[in-house]
């Protein structure tokens, strides 16, 4: 059922464009400030700067954009939970037992 409802649609312009900049942010001091403090911005578990990966909150598939306010830190295992679902979504998938 999980699908159904969610627009997977992307615009591969936009895709591309947004994945290229967050290779540019991933270079920045910004990003290696907050890779230092080795924090998953979702459970909130110290796992270390090696464990992290750069998330887009709102996902590029899904119309977001690599800017720093939607780029956060993520551990492996939020990065491999969360997949294409935007928070909300996330939440309306937890209430409706729907959540894989
Ligand atoms: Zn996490």
């Amino acid at each position: 059922m999980t699908g159904d409802w969610i627009d997977m649609a992307a615009d591969p312009a936009h895709v591309k464009r947004e994945r290229a900049k967050a290779r540019e942010l991933r270079a920045t001091d910004w990003w290696r400030a907050k890779l230092q403090q080795g924090v998953c911005h979702y459970c909130g578990k110290r796992v270390g700067a090696a464990n992290l990966t750069m998330d887009h909150v709102i996902p590029v598939a899904r119309g977001g954009r690599s800017t720093r306010g939607n780029c956060v830190p993520c551990c492996k295992e939020c990065n491999n939970s969360k997949k294409y679902l935007t928070p909300a979504e996330q939440i309306l998938g937890t209430l409706f037992g729907d959540a894989q």
